[in-house]
């Protein structure tokens, strides 16, 4: 895998080699409703739906807006989250588990229809899902949790090793075929919503690391180097808590994730693969996936492991990304004679229970947080957005506590 474009998401990559500077640093002081921090996906969603609904808010980002781990994504838009509807029922009892689910769904919905409502060019495409496996302890499993999601009500459709063989090119044992999903260019996505918040009356800011939020009687004042912010709340999107939430961080686990991406094949080299344009996840747990862009291109992901720091990172890198390859290869045989080009890393963060927390906690007050996706942080995102506007709006719900620090 010699010349591979190391750690540049393939999203930057074609983005003119580098991440786009578009919004000015903050400096001097100014006043708005919502001050945001973090200008990812999750915080520029909040952003598009708070200005469209009349909210004055700002974004500040501390590097440039989408450059975090939502420039690393490979945006899958899955309405199943990571935790099968059998394991969130373990952890959280039939009800709750199967509203977890609905909310997901909707936020794909959700989601895209904004996308499509605001025309965001961002090479957004309904895409059906395969969660399959090759291991034959595990057929059983994935059985019972394809008859759970039927028994509640999601729609999905048993594909047997012969109907998965024909639709993937893969040899497995089984697999659960959805329909009603959908992908997208993160990046684009992201800076898309951001401009459509601006458009709406938002500001935003880049170059520009929040040093500190001073709560007053009445509101907060976020700061950095050159500059504040005066808000009745700030919202917290960061993607974990930073070192500035010290009681939190250990909530979260964070993870290394890899990714790499073929050339783009022709029409004759993605029948010889077999795979359908459909997008791939793998029952096993940590999970390999996989989907096209819609120039061709094969992106494999995986591998995840714990966050290794300085110099153990490069060889940890070099081996995450190899034996990417050598499982996809193993499954797509036909994938060892075609070019890798890309590659690279992203950081995600997990919670105890594998849900985000989305809301208050009651260490901050005039705070709300939006934190710790795994791996569903574009529909998180959208839905973290949604509750906290409703939170905003002095809206009650019980599915804000399914999201709740306290839950
Ligand atoms: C390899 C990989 C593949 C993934 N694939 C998928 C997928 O297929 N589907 C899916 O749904 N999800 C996926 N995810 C998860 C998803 O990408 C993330 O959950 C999502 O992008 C998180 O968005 P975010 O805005 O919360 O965080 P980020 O994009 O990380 O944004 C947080 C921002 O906060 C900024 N920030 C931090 N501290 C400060 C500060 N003090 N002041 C100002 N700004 C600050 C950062 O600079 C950053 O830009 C994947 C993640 C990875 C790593």
């Amino acid at each position: 895998m010699a010349g591979l474009r190391i750690g540049k998401p393939i999203w930057v990559a074609r983005n003119r080699e580098r991440f786009a500077l578009t919004y000015p640093r903050l400096t001097g002081s100014h006043e708005v409703d919502v001050a945001i921090v973090g200008g990812g996906m999750t915080g520029c969603t909040i952003a598009a739906l708070f200005a469209r609904a009349g909210v004055r808010v700002a974004v500040i980002e501390a590097s440039h807006v989408g450059a975090g781990s939502t420039a690393a994504s490979t945006a899958l838009l899955l309405r199943e989250l990571d935790l099968g509807l059998v394991e969130l029922t373990k952890r959280f009892g039939g009800r709750k588990a199967r509203r977890i689910w609905e909310l997901s769904a909707q936020s794909v919905e959700g989601l895209v229809k904004l996308i499509r409502k605001l025309g965001i060019p961002c090479e957004l495409a309904d895409q059906e899902s395969v969660y399959y496996t090759i291991d034959r302890a595990k057929l059983g499993e994935l059985r019972a949790e394809y008859e759970r999601r039927r028994r509640a009500g999601f729609a999905a459709t048993w594909l047997t090793p012969g109907a998965l063989r024909r639709l993937t090119g893969i040899a497995g044992q089984g697999a659960i075929h959805t329909r009603g999903n959908a992908q997208l260019n993160p990046y684009q996505a992201c800076h898309g919503l951001l401009r459509a918040a601006v458009s709406a009356g938002a500001a935003a800011f880049e170059r520009s690391p929040v040093t500190r939020i001073d709560v007053e009687r009445d509101g907060v004042t976020v700061r950095t180097a050159r500059g504040s912010l005066d808000a009745r709340q700030a919202i917290v999107a960061t993607g974990y808590a930073t070192p500035g939430f010290q009681p939190l961080v250990g909530r979260f686990r964070m993870l290394h994730s890899y990714v790499i991406a073929t050339a783009p094949l022709d029409r004759g080299e993605r029948r010889e693969l077999g795979l359908d344009r459909v997008m791939l996840w793998e029952a096993a747990r940590p999970y390999h996936f996989a989907r096209w862009t819609p120039d061709g291109r094969l992106m494999m992901g995986g591998e995840d492991r714990p966050v290794v720091r300085g110099e153990r990172r490069a060889a940890a890198f070099r081996h995450g990304t190899e034996s990417l390859r050598a499982y996809f290869e193993t499954l797509l045989p036909s994938l060892a004679g075609v070019t890798i080009d890309h590659a690279w890393e992203g950081l995600f963060a997990m919670t105890p229970d594998g849900l985000p927390y989305i809301g208050a906690h009651r260490r901050y007050p005039r705070h709300l947080f939006a934190l710790g996706y795994g791996g569903n942080g574009m529909t998180f995102g959208f839905l973290a957005a949604r509750m906290l506007l409703e939170q905003w709006q002095g809206i009650r719900s019980a599915d804000h506590r399914l999201f709740a620090f306290s839950r």
